[in-house]
């Protein structure tokens, strides 16, 4: 008989320690996360029916519920990524036989547009509009297309620029349309108030702002929201990201809880210390915090002589800066500088912008004016390092 039936040996690389290396995450997520949402997660283990795990999910929901500014009973964080909770937005509110509008600011309206379109429900795109400008959504489109739900993105992380909501949420209730939001990139660092803003389904994501990881994405659904899923036709496709199950085991509906599937336990304990740090500083001051090293990072870019992609200074998102790749320079050889010799992360564009904007994200514990003289410092280095290069 053969000594072992193991056919497959331990992975020589696994049994070595664990490394990961100290890292400055300026890019559009994820940022670092303070250590005090680190912390969270070196707590034990508990059942995910426990009644502490329970109270730890409930104050995860009063903190999702003061960072949306909204009284929705349905509130909860989806197990799973910003695309889950785009999924489960999509998936829960519309059927086949309903039609998305969906505003397109850059790739994250085009990835909401693949998802819908993936559902088997119609998708109405109101013309190309990848520019870099604030979409401008008419009443027209609303009247033509007569869509169930309209899609935007409030902080489009690949273009930098962020959308407006004003008026949208009541135009979109005249028409008979829900006003589904995609906050992942802009929660906590520019202003969005789901229920004076009139949003149906809003959703975020933990490794932005809330500077926590990923693996549980803050959602929320209006009474009007909840109304059409409770008169959907259909099933929802998925079981696991079934809000309405969900709701349940979140307490969502009362004090009863239905076992659903087992939370990621840690997960939900960093981002209840990141939800905890929003809601100690304060919604206004973490805008105005963010605002203002975007505004004092813009101004440094330009005293760099860059270029920044966004022209109106209303439509730039704080969280994320979108600045133009100059002529002369190799986009991958500035990144790769930065990253080698200050150990920072900025990155690349994403859709629309590959190849033309760096993209520098200032998100929550990484919004701060030393970090923005970290960046420029360190870019003031690259562009030279490449001009040197030409030479
Ligand atoms: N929407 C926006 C605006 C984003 O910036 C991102 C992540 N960059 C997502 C959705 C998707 O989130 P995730 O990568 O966590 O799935």
């Amino acid at each position: 008989m053969a000594a072992t039936q193991l056919r497959v040996a331990p992975p020589p690389r696994l049994l070595q320690p664990l490394a990961v290396p100290q890292r400055l995450l300026l890019g559009p997520g994820p940022s670092n996360a303070p250590p005090r949402v680190l912390a969270a997660a070196t707590h034990q283990l508990l059942g995910h029916m426990h009644p502490e795990m329970l109270q730890i999910m409930d104050e995860v929901k009063a903190g999702i519920q003061y960072a949306f500014q909204t009284r929705n009973a349905l509130s909860l964080a989806v197990s799973g990524t910003g695309h889950c909770a785009m999924e489960a937005a999509l998936f829960n509110v519309a059927e086949p036989s309903d039609s998305v509008l969906v505003g397109i600011n850059g790739i994250w309206g085009e990835r909401a547009a693949d998802v819908a379109a993936r559902l088997g429900v119609r998708v109405r795109v109101p013309g190309p509009s990848p520019a870099p400008r604030a979409l401008a959504l008419s009443v027209q489109g609303l009247v033509r297309h007569k869509p169930t739900v309209l899609f935007l993105a409030h902080g489009e992380s690949s273009t930098g620029v962020l959308q407006p909501l004003e008026g949208l949420g009541e135009l979109c209730h005249r028409h008979g349309c829900l006003l589904l939001v995609d906050s992942v990139a802009s929660l906590g660092g520019a202003p969005i108030l789901m229920d004076q803003q009139e949003i149906d389904i809003l959703y975020s994501g933990p490794q932005k702002v809330l500077g926590a990881p990923p693996g549980s994405a803050p959602i929320s659904f209006s009474e009007r929201a909840r109304e059409k899923m409770l008169r959907r036709k259909t099933k929802p496709p998925s079981f696991y990201l079934d809000m309405l199950c969900l709701g349940s085991y979140w307490g969502c509906d009362g004090p009863s809880r239905m076992y659903h599937h087992t939370a990621p336990i840690q997960s939900l304990y960093c981002l209840r210390e990141g939800l905890a740090m929003l809601a100690e500083q304060g919604l206004e001051k973490s805008w105005v915090r963010h605002r203002a090293n975007c505004v004092s990072l813009c101004q440094g870019l330009q005293e760099l002589g860059l270029e920044l992609f966004v022209k109106e200074e209303k439509a730039r998102l704080p969280t994320v800066t979108t600045v133009k790749v100059p002529e002369d320079c190799d986009w991958k050889e500035i990144v790769t500088y930065v990253m080698d010799k200050y150990s920072i992360e900025i990155v690349g564009g994403l859709g629309p912008t590959a190849g033309k904007v760096f993209r520098i994200g200032l998100m929550g514990y990484n919004s701060t004016a030393a970090n923005v003289d970290r960046v420029l410092q360190a870019l003031r280095d690259a562009l030279q390092h490449c001009h040197r290069s030409k030479l």
